[in-house]
C-alpha cells in the first residue's frame, strides 16, 4: 500500500489535495461508521477487531499477533457470490468458505465476520447449521463434529451495510481492506497467513464494470445486471481479495510477460496513457531481475484514493497517481512490486510489514536507477533518508520489526525499510543479494515468509552471519549519528589521515562499512574503513598531505554526520592512535599518539611479565624513549608493551641488541 508516504514527497501546493484522497485509504477518514456495540469482553484472543480500533476504539494490542503455527482451520477457497450496492456501502449474497479443519477443539467454525448480520448458514449438503454471531465473529456449530484433516464447507447468507472497507463514491465502488477489513465485507478468517483461492461472482449494473482478482471467466447478464465471474487460482491473503466497480474504461496494454489491462474513468484515458506508458517495461524489468511474473494479469484500477493498493493482479490507484504522468510513476512501480513482496510472497503476520512497504519501496527506486539511470536511485534513496530523518529528529521514530500496531503504515516502515535493503545489498554485494531474493521469492512463492526468513536467504549465499545487521537496523530505533575529525599525520611511512570517528546516538550502536573520500594535497582518494564501537579510530595510509575528509560521499549508509569542531588547535588534537617506530628498535624509539583531547599524557612501558619499567611524559607532541628505564639504566633486548593510558590504546615493540 502506499498513501502517507505521499505526504513526504509531493510538492506543498498539492498537499490539501493529497491529504484529502489520503482521507479515503485507511478507512478511518471515511464518513465514520456506525459505533458498534461496546463487546470488549467477548473480544476473542484470535479475532481481534482491527477495524473497530482504526474507529476510535482502544485496540487491546500494542503489537501486532505472530502468525499461529497451528491455526483452528485452514481456509481454502472463498465463493463469494455478491450483489453490490453502487449507491449504498450494501453487499448482499453468500459466501462459500471451504477449509481443513485444524487445531480447533470443539465443532465450532469460527469466522470473522463485523458489522453485516449473517442470515443463514449451511453446511456442504445444504443443510441449515446452527450459529452464533457476535462483534468477534461468526461462530458456526458443525455437524457431526469435523476431526483434523477433515475438509468442511460452509455456506452463509448475509448482507447489509458495510461499515469498513467497502466505499461507494460518486465515481466508483471499491473494497480496501488492508490490513484486516476484510471480515466486514465477508466471513473468513482475517489473517495474512491463511491464504486461500478465490472465487467472486459480483453482480453490479450493467452500466458498471467489476474488476477483481485472478482472470474473468464470463459476464452474464442477469435482468438490468451483471454478473462478473472472476477467478484467482493462485492463493491469496484476504487483505488482496477485492472488488472495483465504475463506468471503466477499458485500456490494454501490449506485453509479452503477460496481459495487461488499465481501467480508468473515461476523462482520464489520455492522461493514463502517458502514466503507464512504461508500465510493459517495468514489469519485464522486475519479471527479469526477480522471479517470472506469477500471475495471469496485472490490472490497474483507477479509485478514490491517494495512493495505491496492490490487490493481487488487480491494483487499485487513486486518480492524482492515474493523471499525474511521470511524478507519481513510482506509486506505479511500488504498487507492482508489491505483486512479489505482498502478493507472491506474504507476510506470515503484519510483524512483518516492513517486508512488503520495504521491499516494495526498495524496488520502486531500483525500477527507477534501471530505467533512467543510477542517478535517480540516488535521488530517492536521498529523499527516502531526508523523511526518516525528519521523522526520527521530531521524535517519531519506531522500530520497523513488530511495530506497535498504530504505527503500522509508518513512513519509518517505509523508506527506512528501503534503506535496510539497500544497505544489505551493498554489504552482500548485488549479484549475491540478487540470487538471494530469488531463492527467498521461489522458496514462500504463493506462501508467507518471515523477517526470519529472508535473513536464512540472505546468509545461505552470503556465508557469514547477518544476525547482527538485522538486529541494529530492524530491532532499534534510530540512526547513527557521526561526529568525526579528521588529523593528518606525517610518520615514517609518509603521510596517514587519521580520522577520529564516535557515535553519539542513545542506544544502539551501529556497525556498518563507511567510505570516505580524503583530498590530499596530490587530489582525492576514496577509502572505506568500518565503524564499530562507541569511538574507533580510523588510519588510512594516503599519498600526500591530507586537507579534508568527506565522510559517506555516496550516501550509502543511513547516517547523519557532523565534524567535531569542538576540538580546537591541531596541536591539541585528540589522539588517533598509539605508534611507535622504528619497530623493532635499537637505539631511540619515536613514539606519538600519546596525548588525549587536552593535549597531555603518560606513556608507560611494560616488560612481558607486566612490570611497569618506564613511565613517560608527553606534552602536546611526539616523544622519545632512549631505551632505558625508570633508573636510567638500558632494558634488556626483548618484547615490551607501550601503553598510553589517556586514549587506552597499547603498542608491542621489540627492542634489539645493541642499544645504548
Ligand atoms: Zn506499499
Amino acid at each position: 500500500m502506499q498513501h502517507r508516504s505521499l505526504l513526504g514527497l509531493i510538492p506543498v501546493a498539492a498537499l490539501s489535495a493529497l491529504c484529502a484522497w489520503s482521507a479515503g485509504t485507511a478507512g478511518a477518514g471515511v464518513a465514520p461508521a456506525a459505533p458498534l456495540p461496546d463487546a470488549r469482553g467477548s473480544l476473542s484472543p484470535r479475532g481481534v477487531d482491527i477495524g473497530r480500533w482504526e474507529h476510535g476504539e482502544v485496540n487491546p494490542l500494542s503489537n501486532w499477533p505472530p502468525p499461529d503455527p497451528d491455526p483452528p482451520v485452514d481456509v481454502l477457497h472463498y465463493d463469494l457470490a455478491l450483489t453490490f450496492d453502487v449507491v449504498n456501502p450494501v453487499v448482499n449474497g453468500t459466501a462459500t468458505v471451504t477449509a481443513v479443519w485444524g487445531s480447533e477443539p470443539d465443532n465450532v467454525l469460527r469466522l470473522d465476520l463485523v458489522g453485516i448480520p449473517a442470515t443463514a448458514v449451511r453446511d456442504g449438503q445444504g443443510n441449515p447449521l446452527a450459529f452464533l454471531q457476535d462483534p468477534s465473529g461468526l461462530h458456526i456449530t458443525m455437524v457431526p463434529a469435523p476431526v483434523r484433516g477433515d475438509t468442511v464447507t460452509v455456506a452463509v447468507d448475509y448482507g447489509g451495510t458495510v461499515t469498513s472497507g467497502y466505499y461507494v463514491k460518486p465515481e466508483v465502488a471499491y473494497t480496501f481492506v488492508e490490513p484486516q477489513d476484510a471480515r466486514y465485507w465477508f466471513p473468513c478468517q482475517d489473517e495474512p497467513w491463511d491464504k486461500a483461492t478465490l472465487a467472486l461472482h459480483g453482480r453490479v449494473p450493467s452500466d458498471k464494470i467489476l474488476v477483481s482478482n485472478g482472470v474473468l471467466d464470463s459476464t452474464v447478464a442477469v435482468g438490468n445486471d451483471l454478473v462478473y465471474n472472476w477467478r484467482e487460482d493462485h492463493p491469496l491473503a484476504t487483505y488482496l481479495m477485492c472488488a472495483s466497480i465504475s463506468n471503466y474504461a477499458v485500456l490494454p496494454q501490449a506485453s509479452d510477460v503477460t496481459p495487461l489491462t488499465w481501467y480508468v474513468y473515461p476523462n482520464h484515458t489520455t492522461a493514463a496513457h502517458n502514466t503507464f506508458k512504461y508500465v510493459d517495461e517495468m514489469i519485464a524489468f522486475y519479471d527479469s531481475t526477480l522471479v517470472p511474473y506469477p500471475f495471469d494479469k496485472y490490472s490497474m484500477c483507477e479509485s478514490d484514493l491517494g495512493g495505491g493498493m496492490e490487490h493481487q493482479t488487480a491494483t487499485l490507484l487513486g486518480s492524482g497517481i492515474v493523471t499525474a504522468g511521470y511524478t507519481y510513476e513510482w506509486v506505479v512501480a511500488h504498487e507492482l512490486a508489491h505483486q512479489w513482496f505482498g502478493d507472491l510472497v506474504t507476510l506470515a503476520s503484519w510483524q512483518d510489514v516492513w517486508l512488503n512497504e520495504g521491499f516494495a519501496t526498495f524496488y520502486e527506486a531500483v525500477w527507477q536507477g534501471a530505467f533512467y539511470g543510477p542517478g535517480y536511485f540516488d535521488d530517492r534513496m536521498q529523499n527516502a533518508e531526508d523523511i526518516v530523518f525528519n521523522i526520527e529528529d521530531g521524535g517519531g521514530d519506531v522500530r520497523i520489526l513488530d511495530p506497535p500496531v498504530d504505527e503500522l503504515f509508518s513512513s519509518i516502515v517505509y523508506y527506512k525499510g528501503a534503506w535496510v535493503l539497500r544497505m544489505l545489498r551493498d554489504l552482500v554485494g548485488k549479484s549475491t543479494f540478487d540470487a538471494a531474493i530469488r531463492d527467498y521469492l521461489n522458496a514462500h512463492a504463493f506462501g508467507n515468509a518471515t523477517t526470519a526468513d529472508l535473513q536464512a536467504a540472505m546468509e545461505a549465499h552470503y556465508g557469514q552471519p547477518l544476525g547482527w545487521f538485522f538486529d541494529q537496523w530492524l530491532r532499534a530505533k534510530g540512526h547513527p549519528h557521526l561526529s568525526y575529525l579528521m588529523v593528518p599525520v606525517q610518520l615514517a611511512d609518509g603521510w596517514h589521515a587519521e580520522v577520529d570517528i564516535r557515535q553519539t546516538q542513545s542506544g544502539q550502536i551501529y556497525r556498518f562499512p563507511l567510505e570516505f573520500t580524503v583530498t590530499t594535497t596530490a587530489g582525492d582518494t576514496t577509502v572505506t574503513g568500518w565503524v564499530e564501537t562507541a569511538h574507533d579510530l580510523l588510519d588510512f595510509p594516503v599519498s600526500a598531505r591530507p586537507l579534508t575528509v568527506a565522510v559517506d560521499p555516496a550516501g550509502k549508509i543511513l547516517e547523519s554526520h557532523m565534524e567535531n569542531t569542538t576540538t580546537a588547535a591541531p596541536e591539541r588534537l585528540p589522539v588517533v592512535s598509539l605508534r611507535a617506530w622504528p619497530n623493532p628498535f635499537a637505539g631511540a624509539l619515536h613514539v606519538s599518539g600519546v596525548v588525549d583531547g587536552a593535549g597531555s599524557g603518560r606513556l608507560e612501558v611494560y616488560d612481558v611479565r607486566g612490570r611497569r619499567v618506564r613511565s613517560l611524559r608527553a606534552d602536546g607532541g611526539d616523544l622519545l624513549w632512549n631505551g632505558e628505564d625508570d633508573r636510567g639504566r638500558p632494558v634488556p633486548p626483548g618484547v615490551y608493551f607501550l601503553r598510553a593510558p589517556a586514549t587506552g590504546k597499547a603498542v608491542r615493540v621489540v627492542r634489539l641488541a645493541g642499544g645504548s
